[in-house]
């Protein structure tokens, strides 16, 4: 069962690592190895002999995004590394900035990236970040304390909360919620920026009454509130929500189902996003083609690695939440495969 294989922070090296290696972006070994050894706080004693693994960016280790680069790594045969992040939208940063060459990120951000808007807006649209295709489907889920007195998503002012970590997604989709509704940080008691890996545990101890958190299901840490810390999961509807979902075609109607927390777990409506992975046009082509041919010729073993998985298909991963344009290594595949002109 997925839960009983937690993720760690060690880094997830492929199985088959007899591939010739290619170079994975512009830029010097020396960066590679800096992330590498950012990623893992130690450097392997034959690092310097050894080019450099491809490296994915997830998010907090302790999510449905690292668990997904290191599924992912499993299934390449070029040697690769999944490291935990920020999340998407340091990411994105990252992938522009040349840090990463491939990277996970939600749809959302991956938009407002494309189109320079929000937290992207002093660094403009970026013209060079590609898509390769879309995973799983994150929907916007708020956790409360049971008895905080919070029964709908309107009722979170006046409570502390928990808005995510700057750099994460949930963060960037709570602000552009936030504006939507009219808050500001001042409407609550306390609004911190806890990374995902800290905010059950906050919640737990009583130290805030909610938090968001855009992530696949079943969640881990979600699991861990909801199990241990007299926590459940609430709605997230209304006429804002509305009107988000009807202006931006990158948000979707997401449920929750019933009982994947526990038997006294309610089905749960909300919105959602999809996780997507990105690159930059600067990233190979032959290593993203490689990369996209290695997950769409053993999808059901790489559906294998979390129920969150299940759904997907080829048309929903090459149609679904992809707003940056196809990564030409990933264009090729998709043409030989027929499944565009
Ligand atoms: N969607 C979250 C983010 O972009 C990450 C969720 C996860 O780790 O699974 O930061």
């Amino acid at each position: 069962m997925f839960l009983a294989a937690l993720p760690s922070v060690t880094p997830s090296f492929s199985r088959s690592a007899s591939r010739p290696i290619r170079r994975v972006a512009a830029l010097p070994l020396g960066a590679w190895l800096l992330v590498a050894l950012l990623a893992t706080g130690a450097a392997p004693a034959s690092a310097q002999m050894e080019p450099p693994p491809l490296t994915i960016g997830t998010a907090s280790p302790s999510g449905v995004y690292y668990l997904t680069g290191r599924a992912l790594c499993r299934i390449l045969t070029q040697p690769c590394l999944a490291v935990g992040t920020g999340g998407s939208v340091a990411n994105l940063e990252a992938v522009r900035a040349g840090r990463l060459p491939m990277a996970l990120a939600q749809s959302d951000a991956q938009f407002r990236a494309v189109e320079g808007l929000e937290e992207f807006a002093k660094a403009g649209p970026d013209a060079e970040l590609r898509s390769l295709f879309s995973l799983h489907s994150e929907p916007f889920t708020l956790v409360v304390r049971r008895r905080a007195g919070i029964d709908h998503f309107q009722d979170l002012p006046g409570h502390a909360i928990n808005l995510g970590n700057p750099g994460s997604g949930q963060r960037g989709t709570m602000d552009v919620v936030m504006n939507a509704v009219g808050w500001t940080r001042s409407d609550f008691t306390q609004a911190s920026g806890l990374p995902a890996d800290q905010q059950a545990f906050e919640l737990c101890h009583g130290n805030i009454q909610a938090m968001v958190y855009t992530v696949g299901h079943p969640d881990r840490s979600v699991g861990n509130a909801i199990r241990l810390c007299d926590a459940r999961l609430i709605d997230v509807e209304g006429d804002v929500i509305e009107a988000l979902l009807a202006e931006h075609p990158y948000y979707s109607r997401a449920r929750i189902p019933a009982g994947l927390y526990g038997p006294d777990q309610a089905a749960v409506d909300t919105f959602g996003v999809r996780a997507t992975l990105i690159a930059s046009s600067a990233t190979d082509p032959d290593l993203v083609y490689d990369t996209v041919k290695a997950v769409f010729e053993n999808l059901p073993r790489f559906q294998d690695h979390h129920p969150a998985f299940d759904e997907l298909s080829p048309s929903i991963m090459i149609h679904e939440g992809l707003s940056a344009p196809l990564h030409e290594g990933a264009e090729r595949y998709y043409r030989e495969r027929g499944w565009i002109d």
